[in-house]
């Protein structure tokens, strides 16, 4: 249940920290994911080098929003790992993968990733 004055708070999806600056509020905080925009820390992170981002065909919580992905829905995990370049032409050796997307950004299933030997965090 959630207090009548409680404050939602966006949480980062991919580190679910806080992504603002709250301060003292005095009100009880609730935090809510809402969309993938990764926060800063973690889109600093996820620049410097090609992300792998684990997905589900099943959300991972209650109104949890899909991404399209060659036409079906799929569903972010919050596993995610970045390579560098090295290590992501080995990975697409192991894959098959021949493209460069333009985004620098793989979604990979959970069973691929656990193929791969990516630790869970
Ligand atoms: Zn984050």
């Amino acid at each position: 249940m959630k207090p009548d004055n409680a404050l939602e708070v966006p949480v980062c999806f991919w580190c679910f920290k806080i992504s603002v600056e709250v301060g003292q509020v005095g009100r009880p905080l609730v935090p809510v994911i809402k969309g993938y925009n990764p926060c800063p820390e973690c889109s600093e992170i996820m620049h410097a080098g090609v992300s792998f981002i684990e997905v589900d065909p099943d959300p991972m919580f209650e109104s949890q929003e899909p991404i399209e992905h060659g036409g079906a829905k799929v569903y972010p995990t919050s596993n995610w790992w970045v390579l560098n370049d090295s290590q992501t032409e080995e990975v697409k050796k192991v894959l098959n993968l021949h493209s460069e997307t333009q985004e620098r950004k793989y979604l990979i299933a959970t069973k691929v990733a656990e193929g791969l030997g990516f630790p869970k965090s």
